[in-house]
């Protein structure tokens, strides 16, 4: 089976790992976490970063520092994986959806733009949603898929409505936006080293800031809410997501191979392009003259009114010839949990659902592996 991606280990993992267990530093507390912090915050060009247990913990840690609370709403795209909008759940905060633009599937600024120009009204310096009379106050740009969102036009249309930018670069590290990294643009920015991103902690996430005042609150709401650690003294309802040393030993070997890595998707990417290229009616990923970006999962668009087999019928013919597909996420206002929730003009992203799939994109995917996978598509659409 040739799967669509998966952890590659290698460098000083073993040194780091067997560092922690030699010295009995296997918890909270320890020198890896601190230095996969440092290390962090440097690859997003911030002078801050408090390690999470996940990606989905540092949103929510992001959100709540940002001082996101019940009856707020916040704007992020519908197609994206869940965990944002699950993370302003757990604020008992709103998803607002808003569409994303067809060529490069990031969230669609113009729509953003219009959303909060005739839909909200700005007074005292707070955005108030007209429909629903919920104060507005964030937006969470998800980078997507390795490729970063267009950053510039979202924060100008912050700095106007004075909202709070959280960079979701959980599918993008390394990326760059006109030269800036991703997670380093925004407010807060935020990574995942779950094992299917590009590079892994085992399991793992991080918030990078600017602002000191929240990197300290968000590490106090991360370790519990500490307030006499000696007296177990606590003024909040603190969480425990505070990454624990075997992980940040992991993952900061895996930062040292961050450089690798993205070169190698760079290389599958240029193969499945030149693979690909010639069949109608496939599309192809593009990127955006604003991006130094890489294909996390390499995605192509099907049209199904060309092929004999839409996307899942591919999907399902992959897999009987051992290739592991998936189509992109369902879009966020269709499940359960968001269907009553506010959305703005959303299609390109319903259209973008029942047409992709990801393809096999493991960093250490070999050329012949690629081949197969290539020559499996070609003959799957005939
Ligand atoms: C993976 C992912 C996350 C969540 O990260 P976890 O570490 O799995 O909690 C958040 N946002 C996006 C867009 C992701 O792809």
């Amino acid at each position: 089976m040739i799967p669509l991606s998966v952890p590659f280990i290698k460098g000083k993992a073993w040194n780091y790992v067997k560092d922690c267990l030699d010295t009995g530093w296997v918890s909270s507390v320890g020198s890896y976490v601190k230095r996969f912090e440092e290390a962090i915050a440097q690859e997003g060009g911030r002078p801050y970063a408090v390690a999470c247990v996940n990606g989905t913990s540092a949103l929510h840690t992001a959100l709540m520092t940002a001082g996101i609370t019940a009856g707020d709403e916040v704007i992020m795209p519908a197609l994206t994986f869940a965990a944002p909008a699950f993370a302003v759940s757990y604020c008992g905060a709103y998803p607002v959806f808003m569409d994303v633009e067809k060529q490069y599937w990031q969230i669609d600024v113009n729509k953003l733009e219009s959303f909060l120009r005739n839909h909200c009204d700005y007074r005292r310096r707070q955005l108030y949603n007209r429909t629903t009379k919920r104060p507005v106050k964030a937006v969470i740009a998800v980078h997507l898929l390795g490729h970063p969102a267009d950053m510039m036009p979202i924060m100008a249309l912050a700095r106007k409505y004075n909202l709070v930018v959280i960079e979701d670069a959980a599918e993008s590290i390394g990326a760059s936006y006109k030269g800036r990294k991703v997670g380093g643009i925004g407010h807060i920015g935020c990574f995942s080293f779950n094992g299917n991103k590009i590079m892994t902690a085992g399991g793992g996430g991080m918030m990078v800031t600017d602002n000191k005042s929240w990197a300290k609150r968000a590490k106090y709401l991360t370790t519990q809410s500490k307030d006499d650690e000696l007296e177990y003294i606590h003024h909040e309802v603190g969480y425990n997501y505070r990454l624990c040393n075997i992980q940040a030993a992991l993952g900061l070997s895996q930062l040292e191979q961050l450089g690798g890595f993205i070169a190698a998707k760079k290389r599958i990417s240029m193969r499945y392009a030149r693979g690909l290229k010639d069949i109608q009616g496939l599309t192809l990923p593009q990127l955006a003259p604003w991006a130094d970006a890489y294909t996390w999962l390499y995605t192509v668009l099907i049209d199904n009114k060309i092929f004999s087999r839409n996307s899942r019928q591919l999907l399902t013919y992959l897999e009987q010839q051992g290739i592991q597909t998936r189509p992109l996420w369902r879009p966020l206002h269709l499940l359960k949990p968001y269907q009553k929730c506010l959305t703005y003009q959303v299609s390109v992203a319903v259209d973008l659902y029942q047409r992709a799939l990801s393809l096999p994109s493991s960093v250490n995917l070999s050329p012949k592996d690629q081949c197969r996978v290539i020559d499996a598509i070609q003959k799957g659409l005939r």
